[in-house]
């Protein structure tokens, strides 16, 4: 039997880890079109790169779970240096919340239950983590050592390259204008050139129901949510570079050291429509104060803020797999949060959904579940 020509539309991460897998793993060489004039311009470029096993829902962590090995021992060649490097994430409990007794032991439970049981800390444990933290303020806090940095930027490089020279073909600038099926083939349309394809798989990020608008695909539901995020000069203390990512209990902030500066945000989830989304400044100065209640740090001016899309479904869970009533649309869809941290999980049970109509046993043996993230569930 001949492979399917499969075109995948979206070069953010999820695109791409899925051309690399098809190419590169099941030697099925896929098309690929990006919009815009680089690849992971948008939720993709504007992370907080963290890795967290114990993050998300269940079908995402399984599909973390299934990615830690990739990222840990990727293949030859993958990339110059680590993907992944030590962090540490220090959930923190503030006598300012009211709830954060309650809120500590409740993410305890889900860290065990999660199979990530963290360290408990004491107050002092917390300050020697991070001494910026207010000691008066401090109740308590969990550390989850496993969280680790991950280097976005040589991951989807790796992904892209990889892809391009097992034979994938990718385009930026090429934004899917229109497609139409005819006997059981779809003809694609961009500004430039016209291409075919058996399936094409959405991975067009938070545009992806407006994409699936396009042909008439069910729509999954999909909201956009902005979050903002800033980078401020770190104190002139000692060790402030192996400071965890600090994470406030009551999500009113978090930070982390990042890029020889501390990246901090306001932890927002606010519903927009898909755009190329812009921080506001309300939630970059409500990030900061929030951050300064906390902490002894100073943050004069921020130096460099951004914003990005985390794009939800009503269940917090990836959508992967092929439209009900569209034949040849296939969703890749819904990363939430949490959309680096599962790529090669998710590619590869994409991948495995594509080609063999079912999972791969290392996806199952991860605990992911086609059922979980099969679109039009439920
Ligand atoms: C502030 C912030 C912090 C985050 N922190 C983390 C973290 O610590 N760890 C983690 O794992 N995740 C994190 N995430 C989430 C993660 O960034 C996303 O889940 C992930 O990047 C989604 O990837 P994607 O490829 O689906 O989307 P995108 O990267 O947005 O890619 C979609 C692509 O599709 C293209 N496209 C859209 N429509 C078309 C069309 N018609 N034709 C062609 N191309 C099209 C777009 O141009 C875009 O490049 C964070 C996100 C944000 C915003």
């Amino acid at each position: 039997m001949t492979a399917p020509r499969i075109a995948i539309v979206g070069g953010g991460i999820a695109g791409a880890s899925l051309a690399w897998v098809l190419a590169v793993e099941r030697g099925v060489a896929p098309l690929l079109l990006e919009r815009e004039a680089q690849y992971g311009r948008h939720a993709t470029g504007r992370s907080a790169a963290l890795y967290m096993p114990s993050y998300g829902p269940p079908a995402v962590r399984a599909a973390t779970r299934a990615s830690g090995g990739f990222y840990r021992a990727p293949p030859p060649g993958f990339a110059a240096q680590p993907l992944l490097r030590a962090r540490g994430a220090l959930h923190v409990a503030l006598r300012d919340d009211d709830g954060a007794a309650t809120a500590l032991t409740a993410l305890r439970g889900q860290l065990i239950a999660a199979g990530c049981p963290p360290c408990e800390l004491d107050a002092d444990a917390c300050l020697a983590q991070c001494p910026a933290l207010r000691p008066e303020l401090v109740l308590g806090g969990l550390l989850e050592a496993e969280a680790l940095d991950m280097d976005v930027d040589s991951i989807l490089q790796g992904f892209l390259r990889g892809a391009r020279r097992a034979g994938a073909e990718l385009h930026t600038d090429s934004e899917l204008l229109e497609a139409t099926r005819a006997e059981g083939r779809w003809r694609l349309r961009t500004a430039a050139a016209t291409f075919a394809a058996d399936v094409v798989v959405d991975a067009a990020g938070a545009w992806a129901d407006a994409l699936g608008a396009l042909v008439g695909a069910t729509p999954i539901g999909l909201q956009p949510r902005r979050r903002s995020a800033f980078l401020f000069d770190a104190p002139d203390v000692p060790g402030w570079r192996d400071w965890p990512t600090v994470i406030d209990l009551a999500e009113r902030f978090y930070f982390k050291p990042d890029a020889g500066c501390l990246l901090g945000s306001p932890a927002n989830a606010d519903p927009v429509e898909p755009h190329d989304v812009q921080p506001e400044e309300i939630d970059v100065a409500g990030g900061i104060w929030a951050i300064e209640q906390a902490t002894t740090l100073r943050i004069r001016r921020p130096r460099a803020t951004w914003a990005g899309l985390r794009s939800f479904v009503a269940d917090g869970e990836p959508v992967v797999g092929f439209d009900r009533r569209l034949p040849g649309w296939f969703w890749l869809a819904g990363q939430g949060g949490y959309g680096i941290q599962s790529a090669p999980g998710l590619a590869r049970a994409a991948a495995a959904l594509l080609l063999d109509d079912a999972l791969d046993a290392a996806s199952r043996d991860a605990g992911l579940r086609a059922a979980a993230i099969a679109p039009q569930r439920g």
